[in-house]
C-alpha cells in the first residue's frame, strides 16, 4: 500500500461469529483477533489489498477497500 492510501476496514459485528478464518488467511498479518475474537486492523501499511479477509469470511462479515 502507498502510504497515502488508508484502509477502509468495516466489520459488521452482528454477522461476525469469531471462527477467525480471516485472520489465520490474511498473508501479511494486518488483522488481528479482539478481545471478542473479532478481526481488527492492526497494520494498514501492511495491507496489500488481496480482499482475502472479506472475500473469504462465510458469513460475509467484512467489507474492505480504500478510503477516496
Ligand atoms: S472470517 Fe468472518 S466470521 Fe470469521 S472471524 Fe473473520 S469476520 Fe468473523
Ligand atoms: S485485504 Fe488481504 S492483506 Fe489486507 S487485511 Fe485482508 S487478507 Fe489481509
Amino acid at each position: 500500500m502507498k502510504q497515502e492510501e488508508k484502509v477502509d476496514f468495516r466489520l459488521n459485528r452482528e454477522y461476525c461469529k469469531a471462527c477467525g478464518i480471516c485472520t489465520a488467511l490474511c498473508p501479511k498479518k494486518a488483522i488481528s483477533a479482539d478481545d471478542e475474537g473479532k478481526p481488527s486492523m492492526i497494520n494498514e501499511e501492511a495491507c496489500i489489498m488481496c480482499r482475502l479477509c472479506e472475500l473469504r469470511c462465510p458469513d460475509f462479515a467484512i467489507r474492505i477497500g480504500r478510503m477516496q
